[in-house]
């Protein structure tokens, strides 16, 4: 069956479903929406131009002659359209979203409220520096903190996000590696079999061979096992702490160590920091790079792609390596340094086109400003205690595969408490898209079977976490009482149900072409 726009209506085809049983296909007052082509009309337009008069194009034979082909709607329909594809997005100003790693914690109307001002919200980037000290000196008051926070020597604040921190911190070391003469032989990256997938990736993305180390059966790294792989070919391991098992690695000084000692720089990846801040410092534990997602740790949005923020901390062994442009000093007030030969040290390059996301900067710095030393440390305290409430809420229900002992800011599950039980973890995550809540992250890390990651972050209060607990149990009785039908095909409620998800994976369809009738009638 095809729908009035010409898309298909059975969950078979894994399109629409619109089986609400009602004539619209709404559901009480949450709306469906079509696409905004399907919607719009080509013949229409929501704002009426008068001819130009005496007008003679001046594109030569560049001008477009044919139809633009976007579709018309009127401004109450444009209105309409945009505000019910905003009400179904949910968020972390909607409910817990308890996705392992993201760190989806509350983003403060105060820190929105800074973001806004104009002085920050509309600086240009090419504009003269004289007339931005201000947005300057935050970004150098916001490298500080940075600095101060993880114990390191410089920070490169440009990279937008958490893998293109990596990315910049990786070629730090590499420009180091080279400046000694050992490029042609240290292509060697050690990554533990639990790192986000990111990691590999960076590494392989400049060059580098990848090679796993194996995680211990608690699901850390030993230094044995980082010793084992050491070689004159090891040019750095990316290790992350505390660990994608939400564990802190407890040979870390003893791994860094290791790899010093054989010439080669420790990557660490900062996507766990909200778990330590205030509480241990990267520097301390022999980090030379390290990125901090702004987005995770010091609150500022994210999801839906966007925009993110990742600073990277450099060691002293390699802030001589960090990319222009950075802030500093200069006669008549702040500058940024833009070029390589303007630098003072040998810096390996520019990774963005500007300076980095300057929202987001100053989100990050009105979180830590409102919160002070002391109140970022109890944030990383009351992570962890969230985490390992929802924890000690489960235990009795789920499996832990690295056995019943607290963890950092999140909780990890496996899926051999489902066993003979028919429902998978996607099934359980699916599930719990009906009782209102975003899923945990499913399947990741990969050393845990069907695992199931859940991070509260310390925005959340006790009582909604019991509520979170209490529902989570509902369904992990229901699944252990064998009613897989309320797993199976969930979700039920949601505005759409089970999507052939490897399929649009696989064969993603990104372009929208008008159905037939629609052709036609443009033409
Ligand atoms: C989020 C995350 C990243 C990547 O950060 P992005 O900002 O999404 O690019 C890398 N490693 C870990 C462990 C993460 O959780």
């Amino acid at each position: 069956m095809l729908n009035r726009q010409g898309r298909p209506t059975s969950a078979g085809d894994g399109a629409i479903t619109a089986d609400t049983g009602t004539f619209t296909g709404n559901r009480a007052l949450l709306q469906e929406e079509a696409l905004i082509f399907e919607s719009g009309r080509y013949e229409t337009t929501g704002v009426d131009f008068d001819e130009p008069e005496n007008f003679s194009p001046r594109l030569g034979g560049l001008a477009r002659e044919g139809d633009i082909g976007l579709p018309g709607l009127s401004e109450p329909e444009t209105m309409r359209h945009f505000v019910r594809l905003s009400q179904k997005n949910y968020g972390i100003d909607t409910g817990l979203f308890p996705l392992g790693s993201c760190t989806m914690k509350h983003n403060a109307r105060l820190n929105e409220r800074m973001a806004r001002l104009p002085g920050f919200a509309d600086v240009h980037p090419l504009q003269p520096v004289s007339s931005v000290q201000g947005a300057l000196e935050l970004m150098d008051e916001l490298s500080r903190y940075l600095v101060t926070l993880t114990g390191m020597t410089s920070v490169a604040l440009s990279p937008k996000a958490g893998a293109h921190g990596e990315l910049c911190g990786m070629m730090a070391i590499k420009a180091a590696i080279d400046a000694k003469g050992e490029g042609e032989t240290r292509r060697t990256v050690l990554v533990p079999e639990s790192a986000h997938g990111t990691n590999p990736a960076t590494a392989a993305l400049i060059g580098f061979k990848v090679r796993t180390v194996p995680a211990d059966t608690d699901g850390t790294v030993r230094v044995q096992a980082v010793k084992d792989l050491i070689g004159p070919d090891t040019a750095a391991i990316m290790l992350t702490n505390p660990n994608t098992c939400g564990l802190f690695e407890p040979e870390i000084v003893e791994i860094a160590r290791a790899l010093h000692d054989a010439g080669a720089y420790f990557y660490c990846d900062g996507a766990n920091f909200n778990a330590i801040v205030g509480k241990a410092r990267p520097g301390d534990l022999g980090v030379d790079a390290m990125h901090i997602n702004l987005h995770k740790t010091f609150s500022t949005p994210h999801g839906g792609g966007g925009p993110g923020s990742g600073p990277v901390v450099l060691s002293q062994r390699l802030a001589p390596f960090a990319p222009v442009p950075f802030v500093t000093p200069g006669a008549e007030g702040l500058i940024l340094v833009e070029h390589e030969k303007d630098a003072d040290e040998k810096p390996f390059g520019r990774i963005t086109a500007f300076h980095g996301q300057m929202g987001m900067y100053v989100r990050a710095l009105a979180y830590m400003l409102s919160h002070g030393s002391d109140g970022m440390k109890q944030a990383s305290e009351d992570a962890v205690l969230n985490a390992n409430y929802i924890r000690a809420g489960l235990r009795d229900l789920m499996s832990q595969p690295f056995g019943d002992k607290p963890c950092m800011h999140e909780a990890l599950f496996d899926d051999s408490w489902l066993k003979d039980t028919g429902v998978s973890t996607l099934d359980f995550a699916k599930a719990m898209i009906d009782e209102g809540y975003h899923p945990m992250t499913v399947y990741f890390p990969l050393v845990a079977h069907g695992a199931m990651l859940v991070e509260p972050t310390e925005s959340e209060s006790k009582s909604s976490l019991d509520l979170f607990i209490a529902s989570m149990r509902d369904l992990a009785q229901a699944a252990k009482r064998g009613e897989s039908e309320r797993f199976a095909q969930a979700p039920f409620h949601a505005p759409r149900r089970r999507l052939d998800e490897t399929r649009a994976a696989r064969q993603p369809i990104l372009k929208w072409t008008p159905p037939e009738p629609m052709r036609e009638a443009a033409e």
